[in-house]
């Protein structure tokens, strides 16, 4: 049994994550300041014996005794990210800080959950994690994406420096159950919109490309690579190689729904990567990781969470 910190852990993965690591019998303490999470993501574990919820902003130190940190606190979605942009920069930030200081004084593993948007709009294809990205430094992404690539260099600099146990993962798209429906990404914008009978909302011409990674999956790679041998940091790529437009996306949707809505076409926004799949070659020799599960079966099983949420 470890003792493991979330931090993020009310949100979407972080409340999954929570879940898979009590099954396997560890202690866990949750921290969150509820920013995008909810409370209802992790309501069945209240009163679990090796569970504790913290409410708590990573932005400030936090003191506590653990054997293992996954750093995930930091919205994820565009449109949370843009509503408070200092906010974004500063969790990622000073929350790597913070969790840095923490994970040095207790000697612990600490894993940094970034992303894919560290390739910014990628000009490599698919992006290997030598890339080193085409990232706007001003845009409206920018807090996000710049926050994100800081805390990279938080996390190697705490290695080279202090000696650090460190991981770095790089996220690709992912999705599932639990993403909240005003969440504002592509998979519960159209699976929302489809169920309610709304029009679908492409931006741009929808032709652009992302790479879908089943939650499940995902969090699969995420504790194998907590859990790989020591002295490997990565970063590494996690993602569903599988690439889709978002005229694919929404084709699909609409055919799993079924239903009446229409697709509309609504403006690019700013700097929206045109392109992303991920090279998980690395993932595939150091973790022995590859994605399970297919965009379609993943997507039905997310439209039945939503059919429930939205009692539609
Ligand atoms: P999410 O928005 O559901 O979860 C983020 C959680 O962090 C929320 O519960 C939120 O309340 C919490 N949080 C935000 N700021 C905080 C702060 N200052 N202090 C404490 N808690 C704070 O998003 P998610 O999809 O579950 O993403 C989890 C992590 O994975 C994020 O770091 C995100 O950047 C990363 N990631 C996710 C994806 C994806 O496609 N889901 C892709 C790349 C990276
Ligand atoms: N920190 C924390 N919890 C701890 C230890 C440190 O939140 O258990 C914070 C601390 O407030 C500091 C940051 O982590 O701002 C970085 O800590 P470090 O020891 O690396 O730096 P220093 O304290 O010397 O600035
Ligand atoms: N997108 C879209 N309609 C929506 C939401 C998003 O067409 O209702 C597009 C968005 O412009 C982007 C892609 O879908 O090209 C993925 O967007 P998301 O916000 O899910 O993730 P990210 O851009 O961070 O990869």
């Amino acid at each position: 049994m470890k003792r493991i910190l979330i931090t993020g852990g009310a949100g979407f993965l972080g409340s999954h994550l929570c879940d898979r690591l009590l099954a396997s019998g560890n202690e866990i303490l949750c921290v969150d300041n509820y920013f995008t999470g909810a409370r209802a993501n992790i309501e069945h574990l209240i009163g679990h014996k090796r569970f504790e919820m913290m409410r708590h902003d990573v932005t400030f130190p936090l003191y506590v005794e653990v054997d293992q940190i996954y750093n995930l606190a930091c919205p994820a979605s565009p449109v949370h990210y843009q509503f408070d942009p200092v906010q974004t920069t500063k969790t990622s930030v000073i929350g790597a800080i913070n969790m840095l200081g923490l994970a040095k004084r207790v000697k612990a593993r600490i894993l940094q959950a970034s992303t894919s948007e560290v390739y910014g709009d990628p000009e490599v294809h698919p992006q290997p994690e030598e890339y080193w990205g085409r990232v706007n430094p001003i845009g409206i992404r920018s807090c996000y994406d710049e926050g994100k690539r800081c805390a990279e260099t938080l996390f190697f600099d705490y290695k080279r420096q202090h000696g650090l146990d460190i991981k770095v993962m790089r996220i690709f798209n992912t999705y599932g159950p639990r993403m909240n429906p005003n969440d504002g990404r592509v998979v519960s914008n159209f699976i929302v919109q489809a169920l309610k009978g709304e029009d679908i909302t492409i931006y741009g011409d929808g032709s652009q490309t992302r790479s879908f990674c089943y939650y499940d999956d995902l969090l699969d790679g995420m504790e194998r690579l907590m859990n790989s041998r020591e002295g490997f940091t990565g970063p590494v790529n996690i993602g569903n190689p599988g690439e889709f437009t978002m005229l694919e996306l929404a084709e699909k949707v609409l055919k799993q729904v079924g239903g009446a809505s229409k697709i509309v076409y609504m403006p690019l926004p700013q700097d929206d990567p045109k392109q992303r799949k991920p090279d998980i070659s690395l993932a595939n020799s150091e973790l022995d990781w590859r994605p399970k599960v297919l965009l379609d079966d993943g997507l039905k099983e997310t439209v039945q969470y939503f059919r429930h949420v939205l009692n539609a």
